[in-house]
């Protein structure tokens, strides 16, 4: 079976309903959608698109649409054949901003196979892995990002100056305009929004949306970015959701809700098990806590992303991002909260994940804890930002991108569930990005090594 098919029955939606909706062409007439955004994620978590005339839409829904694969971050050469990108139609979300656009996640193909590096099907094949053990992963993501001005330098609200801003009601109301856009988009879209507030750093906003399958949690999430980047743009300002964008502001987390579902019932769910969580719940939660120093190479992907965790007392009083490889009840300074029964919060992962990769590892790493049983150890229920140095044991997340880069590059767990072509590539790509980072001269040295 192909994984598509797979991932769409573990999804809960039937092939005949995605064959159904599958003529574009005829989607296209009915919605008056004049043009086709084919979009796929890089490696880097760049979202890349053809436009396309609904008049070309059903031989591009066919064969896909055509693209150079070596120009984005893949691990492609510039000799390689096309590569294709196959929409996926029951992923289909007309611009709420400009219904004339619907827009497409796509596989990508190169010679008739698909490209096993590609991370929506990197994930496809997690969903599959975790169906063939009868499971469907549901999750929900909370997107943090700043509204800055355009040019990126300052944030956009020049009154938004609160030591503590988080929940601030004035500095919230005074992007009513901006949030709105977006609140009323999600609501159009059917997603199940629910909740919008003023985040811990000045500047900074999160709007939260229902948890659902994994896969349309993904793509949901790539729409997201877009579209909050978008809507911003169209009020002069500039969102961006780079982990750390002000040092001493709280960053940006992309936190993720996980529970793992069997025949329609939540399978993380127990109320005999602490905190009402199942054995199965805490497996997962093992093998996250066994494979979290690699898998920081997939949630916190950049170099920015280390200066959001191991990071020192943001103005607001904390980062609210972890430092170590723990776990707690409803308590916000561990790497994963308990926040209620059925379900556990990963806090570990930022902004800059690619969000296919960041679903697809933390289903690989919670698989390899099921598989093997692996166990969590004792919830730790302690105030870990004051009193973490008196916990003997806790391992610290890697400090820097290169240190988990050559966690992931151990991790025989993560390549042999993502697959070495995913994991070999990015590590290529990203141990080069690392170079570039480390060839450029900063500020820095030249203020501490200039009289040396
Ligand atoms: P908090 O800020 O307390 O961490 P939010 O309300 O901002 O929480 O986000 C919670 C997210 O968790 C939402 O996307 C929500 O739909 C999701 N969620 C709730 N229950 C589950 C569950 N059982 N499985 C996966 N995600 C869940
Ligand atoms: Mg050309
Ligand atoms: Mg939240
Ligand atoms: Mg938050
Ligand atoms: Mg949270």
């Amino acid at each position: 079976k192909r994984i598509a098919e797979i991932a769409r029955e573990a999804e809960g939606r039937s092939t005949v309903s995605a064959k159904a909706e599958t003529d574009l062409a005829k989607v296209a007439k009915e919605r008056g959608i004049k043009y086709f955004l084919i979009s796929y994620v890089d490696l880097f978590g760049g979202l890349r698109a053809k436009l396309v005339p609904a008049a070309a839409i059903a031989g591009m829904q066919k064969e896909g649409a055509g693209f150079a694969g070596f120009a984005t971050w893949l691990d492609m050469s510039p000799a390689d054949p096309d590569l294709f990108a196959v929409p996926d139609p029951t992923s289909l979300i007309q611009l709420p901003w400009k219904e004339e656009i619907g827009w497409l996640a796509a596989d990508l193909i190169m010679d008739g196979k698909e490209v096993a590096q590609g991370p929506r099907t990197v994930l496809k094949k997690q969903l599959a892995e975790a169906a063939s053990l009868g499971y469907v992963m549901k999750t929900g993501v909370e997107c943090e990002y700043f509204l800055t001005t355009a040019d990126g330098k300052s944030i956009s609200d020049g009154a938004d100056t609160a030591e503590k801003p988080c929940y601030d009601q004035s500095a919230l109301m005074r992007r009513y305009d901006v949030i709105k856009d977006i609140c009323d988009a999600m609501l159009k879209l059917g997603w199940g929004a629910y909740q919008n507030d003023h985040e811990d750093a000045n500047g900074q906003f999160e709007m939260n949306w229902n948890y659902d399958h994994a896969l349309l949690t993904a793509d949901r999430h790539v729409f997201f970015k877009y579209m909050v980047k978008s809507i911003a743009e169209q009020h002069g300002l500039r969102a961006t959701f780079m982990p750390k964008p002000f040092i001493n502001l709280t960053g940006s987390g992309c936190h993720a809700h996980v529970s793992l579902w069997q025949k329609g019932k939540n399978a993380f769910s127990d109320p005999t098990g602490e905190l009402g969580v199942s054995k199965l719940g805490y497996n997962f939660i093992g093998g996250l806590i066994h494979n979290a120093d690699a898998l920081c190479a997939l949630t916190n992907p950049t170099v920015n992303s280390y200066k959001r965790i191991n990071a020192p007392r943001t103005i607001s009083g904390a980062t609210w991002a972890p430092n170590t490889v723990t776990y707690t009840g409803n308590n916000r300074t561990h790497m994963i909260r308990i926040p209620d029964a059925g379900r556990f919060e990963f806090r570990l992962a930022d902004g800059a994940a690619n969000p296919y990769l960041l679903q697809a590892g933390l289903l690989a790493a919670g698989l390899d804890g099921i598989k093997n049983e692996r166990d969590p150890g004792k919830r730790l229920d302690i105030n870990m930002y004051t009193d973490g140095h008196k916990v003997k044991g806790a391992k610290r997340l890697p400090l820097n991108m290169l240190d988990a880069l050559r966690a992931l590059d151990k991790s025989k767990v993560l390549r042999d569930s993502l697959g070495a072509p995913l994991v070999d590539g990015y590590l290529k790509l990203k141990n080069e990005e690392w170079n570039a980072y480390s060839r450029h001269l900063t500020q820095w040295e030249r203020d501490n090594t200039l009289d040396i």
